[in-house]
């Protein structure tokens, strides 16, 4: 265990951040490193209690006191050997994960968490710092084709863990580079791209193909999917909700999608031929409709275009920052989060809904409607009512819907394949053995389990990956969480 005392000698320490008003000005990440010392004593917090609750927190069951303890001693190749036992792509996760495994760790029962995520992302970075993180190509290949669909991180995942065991990988990706929602949708300050390319080089080196621009059921034939013996379908869930309200189609209603892969693209020098209807925000009154990640990246987007207000509406009422009593320790609660974006200079209102849009006399957006709300529990959904004479109008020249996914687009390859559906719209696929209604053909990762997150989305491509390798030899050796549960032999 880390130290036996630590907990009660050592305040929890995470890496600062830079002031506000100077990382508003650029689009990297804005946080200081910490001294390995430092780190350490983090380390030396963790309690390594009889049962971790961090474990089951964490949707890869990351060996989370095992690394707190390396770490603690010094011993952060073996720390780094023990996070990539269970993660494929920590520096994802210490970067972008909301880290339930935090919210379940036993010291929060009455103290701060241990710093799960930072102490992951740290010792991913020496590794690659200290030159520990090389290719690691397989001795053997079986013969056996695999084509991935999608370059997310289930995908990504996926690949790394079939090439492991032997197999030809072939990443299929629609756009233009690799990487999914981290490349196109995650903001540069949360993660810049050079992380995504430094993993794929290495992925490269192992023996994965990668081909961009292949848009399976449109440029690249879903009939071309029988040259291979099983396909791993990691194509997200990217049907946006719209807000089907008066004044929707006014110029200056955008969808966050529209509004964020821009930024992406502005940051990688791509020339204005790739970013469609260029959107900024600078000197607009920007509302960003929707409190959840996306909404916050629109947030700190707008202020670092230099927008004259941003302004954020969420419908569900404002939580408080303490867990509800509901949703007891060690599970997650819907508490109140302040991202960093959310520090960054924008007024949240809750409890509140958007009735109209209003544009000018050119059909410009030039103002919105809202009412306020009250939110309840009935038979199982949310009753939603009007407060009466609470209607407002709010100026507003650019107003990004951040509502969220309904589901995985399904008029192409899926329709192509001719794959079930589940009741929520997702790609169907058996929860344990990741097959969909298509015999060979396995699914993984938001288009299966709906719009989620990246951890989740690398321990589907995971566990897909162990169904996939059995599926093809009949056993598999790859990890998996469940090893009790397999697939009968084919
Ligand atoms: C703006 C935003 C911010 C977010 N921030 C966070 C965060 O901070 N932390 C977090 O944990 N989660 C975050 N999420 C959620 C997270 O990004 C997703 O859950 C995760 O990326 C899902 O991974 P995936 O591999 O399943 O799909 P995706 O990342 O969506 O990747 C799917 C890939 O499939 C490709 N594709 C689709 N159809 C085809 C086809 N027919 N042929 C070829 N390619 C195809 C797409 O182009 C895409 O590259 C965020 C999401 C958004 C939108
Ligand atoms: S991946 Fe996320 S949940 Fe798992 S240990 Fe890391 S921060 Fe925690």
């Amino acid at each position: 265990m880390g130290k036996k005392t630590g907990f009660k000698e050592f305040d929890r320490q995470v890496e600062a951040k830079r002031p506000v008003n100077e990382r508003v000005g650029h689009y990297n990440e804005f946080t200081e490193p910490m001294k390995k010392e430092e780190l350490e004593t983090q380390g030396a917090r963790c309690m390594d209690c009889g049962i971790p609750f961090c474990h089951s927190g964490c949707p890869l069951g990351n060996l989370i006191p095992d690394f707190n303890d390396l770490v603690y001693t010094g011993q952060w190749k073996d720390a780094l050997a023990r996070l990539h036992s269970t993660n494929n792509f920590p520096e994802f996760t210490g970067r972008l994960c909301p880290a339930p495994c935090e919210e379940a760790c036993v010291m929060t029962i009455n103290q701060p968490a241990i710093t799960i995520e930072n102490i992951e992302k740290n010792i991913v970075e020496k590794g690659f710092a200290e030159g520990w993180i090389k290719a690691e190509p397989p001795a053997e290949r079986t013969g056996k084709k695999i084509a991935v669909i999608g370059s997310g991180p289930s995908g990504l995942a996926a690949a790394q863990q079939l090439n492991r065991a032997g197999h030809l990988v072939t990443v299929l990706e629609r756009d233009d580079r690799i990487g999914g929602l981290l490349r196109y949708g995650i903001p540069d300050f949360k993660m810049e791209k050079w992380v995504i390319d430094r993993r794929v080089k290495i992925m490269e080196e192992e023996g994965i193909t990668f081909i961009t621009g292949a848009h399976v059921g449109v440029t690249y034939p879903s009939d071309k999917l029988k040259d291979f013996d099983a396909v791993v379908i990691c194509a997200g869930a990217t049907v946006r909700r719209a807000l089907p309200i008066e004044g929707a189609d006014l110029e200056g209603v955008h969808q966050a999608m529209e509004f964020l892969p821009q930024q992406n693209r502005r940051n990688a020098s791509d020339g204005e031929d790739k970013l469609g209807t260029n959107l900024t925000a600078k000197d607009k009154n920007v509302i960003v409709i929707g409190g959840g990640d996306t909404g916050s990246d629109c947030i700190g987007t707008s202020i670092r275009h230099g927008a004259a207000s941003v302004s954020n509406f969420e419908l569900m009422g404002k939580a408080t920052t303490d867990r509800p009593a509901g949703q007891p320790w060690p599970f997650w609660p819907m508490r109140l989060r302040t991202s960093t974006s959310h520090e960054e200079g924008v007024e949240r209102f809750w409890s509140i809904s958007t009735k109209r849009f209003v544009g000018d006399e050119n059909g410009k957006l030039k103002g919105l409607v809202t009412t306020e709300v009250t939110v309840n529990r009935e038979n199982g959904g949310f009753k939603i009512e009007e407060v009466p004479g609470t209607e407002k109008e709010w100026p507003c020249e650019l107003a990004l819907l951040a509502l969220g996914f309904t589901g995985p687009e399904t008029n192409t390859m899926v329709s192509d394949l001719g794959l079930e559906l589940d009741a929520r719209g997702n790609v169907k696929a058996d929860e344990k053995s990741y097959m969909t209604s298509v015999p060979g053909v396995f699914a993984a990762g938001d288009v299966r389990r709906g719009q989620s997150l990246i951890v989740w989305a690398i321990s589907e491509g995971r566990e897909a990956a162990h169904q996939v390798d059995r599926f093809l030899m009949g056993h598999s050796d790859l990890p998996q969480k469940d090893a009790e549960w397999d697939l009968p032999r084919v």
